[in-house]
């Protein structure tokens, strides 16, 4: 009887703990626009990124606290329990895959590479630009793909920002960069000086990411990407952001 009472009281407990809501801590680099960035007058991190994980969250009972850090201190966070998951558009690799666990995809990207105008003719793709200075953010799949051009000096910035402004002032001859991200700069901010060149790249896939082996994270995070795209919020965020799909 006494045992039965026990039992029934420690599953009692194991029932409200996980009935309550968690604070899922969230890391992203903040200079990704649309993706995260902060809005100038609100003062608030905002974008793509930020309202599918509060949506995700929102949708699982869940509340979400995001953290702002480099692009290249996000996996390692993850791994010292900094952060329980990262929201950075960033790209599901195999190399990311050996030291993180990624969610199913969220959103579909690609890379370009972006010249001043005047050199349009010059660099039209990947080949043309050998021997050159290119630039990038650091530890992303853009910088990996400059280190790929033959003969290529990279410098690798902590920002993406950094790295547009060194391509104006003639610092680096291209960058290379999330394609919606290149789009975004040159629409909102008018800038005629620069252009991106035909080719695009292969097709990258955007996941969320977590610590290697937490399955009851991921399972979570799937299951709320799941439901924001079949009632619609994943529909009416990505509209809200890119317009029509
Ligand atoms: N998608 C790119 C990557 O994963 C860039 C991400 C970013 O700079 N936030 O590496």
């Amino acid at each position: 009887m006494m045992k039965k009472f026990l039992l029934s009281l420690a599953v009692g407990a194991a029932l409200a703990t996980s009935a309550q809501a968690a604070t899922i801590s969230v890391g992203t680099e903040a200079t990704f626009a649309p993706f995260e960035f902060m809005d100038e007058q609100t003062k608030q991190l905002t974008g793509f990124d930020m309202e599918i994980i509060e949506a995700v969250a929102k949708e699982m009972g869940d509340d979400v606290r995001v953290h702002n850090m480099g692009f290249d201190a996000l996996i390692p966070s993850l791994q010292t329990g900094i952060i329980d998951v990262t929201v950075a558009a960033m790209t599901i690799t195999p190399e990311r895959q050996k030291r993180v666990d990624f969610t199913d995809p969220y959103y579909q990207s690609g890379l370009v590479i972006m010249v001043r105008k005047e050199d349009a003719k010059k660099y039209t793709n990947f080949e043309s630009l050998e021997g050159q200075r290119l630039c990038a953010q650091i530890g992303t799949t853009g910088a990996m793909m400059a280190k790929r051009v033959k003969n290529a000096k990279v410098t690798e910035f902590n920002s993406i920002t950094e790295a547009f402004m060194e391509l104006k002032t003639k610092g680096c001859t291209a960058v290379i960069n999330d394609k919606p991200v290149v789009d975004y700069y040159l629409v909102r901010r008018g800038d005629e000086t620069v252009t991106t060149v035909p080719q695009v790249f292969d097709a990258e896939h955007y996941g969320m990411a977590v610590k290697k082996g937490n399955k009851a994270l991921i399972e979570k995070l799937n299951e709320g990407l799941k439901r924001i795209r079949a009632n619609g919020v994943y529909d009416k965020i990505f509209t809200k952001w890119f317009g029509a799909h």
